[in-house]
C-alpha cells in the first residue's frame, strides 16, 4: 500500500486492462487502424476513453466540445454514450485524419451527433461564442497543439456552463514537465498551463495520472 499514486508498470497495466476495459468493437477497430499511422501516439489510451465516457455519463453531459479530434477515438467514445438529442462539436484542421474519424462515426451510427468543424479551433470557439453558445457546453475536451492550451482554456471557460467540466490531455507530457533539463516549447507551454490552473480560483481541480495525464477542471 502507498500514500502516493501507484507506479503502473507494463505487467500491472496489462492487468488493469484485463479487469476493467470494456472497449466496444468499433472503438477497438478504429484504434487498431490509427495505430498504423506515424502519428499514432496522439491517440488517447483505451482506458482513458472509457474513463471519459464514464465522465460524460456521470455529469449527464449533453453538449460536448472537443478541441483536437485526430482520427476520432475520443469523440466516438463520448458520442457513443451521449443521451438522445446530445451533440458533440469536434474541432480539427486535418481533413485526412478526420476522414478516418468520420468513417468510424458512421459505422457506429453516431455521425448525426457529431458536428465536425474543420478550422483552427480558436476560430471555431470564437464562432460558437458569436452563435450564442457561451455558457452552454457541459463538457470541453482539450487535446490539440500544446502552445495554444492557455488560449483554448480561456475561451473554453466562456463556453462552459457553471458546473461544466473541462478536460485537458497530456498534462504530464510523458514526464517531461517534471524534467528540469527539458526546455522544449511544448513542455514549457504545458508547465505554464498546469501552473495557471493550479492558481485559478474559477475552477475546482484534479490532475488524474491516466494516459499521459488528464486534468479535470470544474467551472465554478
Ligand atoms: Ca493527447
Amino acid at each position: 500500500m502507498s500514500n502516493r499514486t501507484i507506479n503502473v508498470d507494463d505487467r500491472l497495466y496489462g492487468y488493469l486492462l484485463d479487469v476493467s476495459l470494456r472497449e466496444p468493437g468499433v472503438l477497438a477497430r478504429l484504434r487498431a487502424e490509427t495505430l498504423k499511422l506515424p502519428q499514432a501516439g496522439m491517440q488517447i489510451s483505451p482506458e482513458q476513453g472509457q474513463f471519459m465516457a464514464l465522465l460524460v455519463k456521470l455529469t449527464g453531459a449533453r453538449s460536448i466540445l472537443e478541441i483536437g479530434t485526430f482520427t476520432g477515438y475520443s469523440a466516438l467514445a463520448m458520442a457513443l454514450v451521449l443521451p438522445a438529442g446530445g451533440r458533440l462539436v469536434a474541432c480539427d484542421v486535418s481533413d485526412e485524419w478526420t476522414a478516418l474519424a468520420r468513417r468510424y462515426w458512421r459505422e457506429a451510427g453516431v455521425e448525426g451527433r457529431i458536428e465536425l468543424r474543420l478550422a483552427p479551433a480558436l476560430e471555431t470557439m470564437r464562432a460558437l461564442l458569436g452563435e450564442g453558445a457561451g455558457g452552454s457546453f457541459d463538457l470541453v475536451f482539450i487535446d490539440a497543439d500544446k502552445g495554444n492550451y492557455g488560449a483554448y482554456y480561456e475561451v473554453a471557460l466562456e463556453l462552459l456552463r457553471p458546473g461544466g467540466l473541462l478536460l485537458a490531455d497530456n498534462v504530464l507530457w510523458d514526464g517531461r514537465v517534471a524534467d528540469p533539463a527539458n526546455d522544449e516549447e511544448s513542455t514549457r507551454a504545458i508547465r505554464a498551463f498546469n501552473a495557471a490552473l493550479h492558481d485559478d480560483a474559477r475552477i475546482d481541480l484534479s490532475l488524474v495520472p491516466i494516459g499521459d495525464g488528464l486534468t479535470l477542471a470544474r467551472k465554478r
